[in-house]
């Protein structure tokens, strides 16, 4: 029996677009000018409450014109989480700083308590300075993921910040369409509340462009130096003179093309994404053994992926053995990434009493959460999540 594969996170595009694509066809533009750019920049901007967005080729390439605005760079020190995926960690390298890592609590953000511990215990606060005692760096800012759309706790971190004079880059490559509905950010997008905002089009994420990525932030300096950075530098474009090393970072009129009709979607998507969760939920609080994570109370997140925890004991199969078994019934599952502090180019780093982060990292399996998968494909999973 073979079944038809499920897979665990797939685009979901639509032909209109094509109408987008033949028009950079008809009109050559198909680089890194035209129409679809701005106004897929200005359809960001609006929908997540800001005054603008600056596009580029990737989430990876925004965090690192990030961290390069902020003045991020040699001898200083960037606050990261374990749990994530690689891309929110490797810029820090890019601009020559180094990632401190941090534990996760039960919502797979960031422990707020962990990271004021860290600051409060192993660092000193001198003149406006938080110095790791450890390192003898600076520690000059905080990535925080908004893991699998899971709005963090945006309210502690702008808390600590303010305390220790650090900046705040928010990783919300997995967030768009997350949003506060309770207290002091109520109604805020994940992305616009930090010092700078990033969020991702590749293909597995909620809306895509192919590959691009977005940068937003309240600062207008900051954005504006952000697309000049984009684009090589170029100080003057008819003499091409640069005053400062650049990048070829800016999005192309093709993956805008893309973006200005998925932009549109979105919202659909997101009540899909909600409505499998909760097929989800109903199927598997019936499962002794397994437990799906919810999401945060005080926001509407975009459900982007779905986690379980497997109890070996209870379940009667760990979740590797699930994972194994899953997969080779086409139905496309992953354990969470491996923790970041743990891989080779890390190995060196500070990490800081990192402990849940490992019972996640052992026990927990995406599930499929596509926006175009039907409640039938949900049935298939559940079912087979019961009977193994
Ligand atoms: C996808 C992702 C990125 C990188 O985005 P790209 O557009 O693929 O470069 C960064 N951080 C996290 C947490 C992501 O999931």
């Amino acid at each position: 029996m073979t079944n038809k594969l499920i897979p665990l996170s797939v685009p979901n595009l639509s032909l209109d677009i094509l109408d987008n694509i033949k028009e950079t066809i008809e009109t050559g533009w198909v680089s890194t000018g035209g129409r679809f750019i701005t106004e897929f920049e200005e359809k960001i901007a609006k929908y997540v409450g800001v005054k603008r967005a600056v596009s580029c080729q990737s989430g990876t390439a925004g965090l690192h014109l990030a961290l390069k605005v902020l003045g991020i760079g040699h001898g200083d020190e960037v606050i990261v989480p374990t749990v994530t995926f690689v891309a929110a960690v490797n810029p820090v390298k890019y601009v020559g700083a180094e990632p401190v890592f941090m534990d996760c609590d039960d919502t797979l953000d960031m422990d707020m308590d962990k990271l004021e511990e860290f600051l409060q215990a192993q660092c000193t606060f001198k003149d406006g300075k938080t110095v790791n005692k450890e390192t003898g760096k600076t520690v000059k800012a905080v990535i925080i993921v908004h893991v699998f759309g899971n709005p963090a706790d945006m309210e502690r971190l702008m808390n600590i910040k303010e305390k220790y004079n650090l900046k705040v880059i928010e990783d919300s490559t997995e967030a768009l369409g997350s949003y506060y509905t309770k207290g002091r950010y109520a109604g805020k997008y994940c992305g616009t509340i930090g010092d700078i905002g990033v969020y991702s089009f590749n293909a597995n994420k909620i809306i895509t462009t192919g590959g691009g990525g977005m940068v937003v932030s309240g600062n207008q300096k900051l954005l504006d130096k952000v697309a000049f950075l984009s684009v090589q530098a170029k100080t003057d474009p008819l003499y091409f003179i640069h005053d400062e090393i650049g990048y070829n970072y800016r999005m192309t009129n093709i993956q805008a093309a893309f973006g200005t009709s998925q932009i549109d979607k979105l919202e659909t998507f997101i009540e899909t994404k909600i409505r499998n969760y909760n097929l989800y939920k109903e199927a598997v609080e019936n499962i002794d053994g397994l437990t799906i994570l919810p999401f945060a109370k005080n926001a509407r997140s975009n459900h982007w992926f779905y986690s379980i925890i497997v109890d070996k004991e209870k379940y009667g199969m760990d979740r590797d053995e699930l994972l194994k078994k899953l997969n080779s019934e086409n139905i496309q599952t992953r354990p969470l990434w491996g923790l970041i502090h743990k891989q080779k180019p890390y190995l060196d780093n500070q990490s800081y009493k990192i402990e849940k982060a490992l019972f996640y990292e052992k026990n927990l399996i995406n599930v499929p959460c596509s926006t175009n998968l039907g409640e039938e494909e949900v049935g298939t999973v559940v079912s087979r999540l019961k009977n193994i």
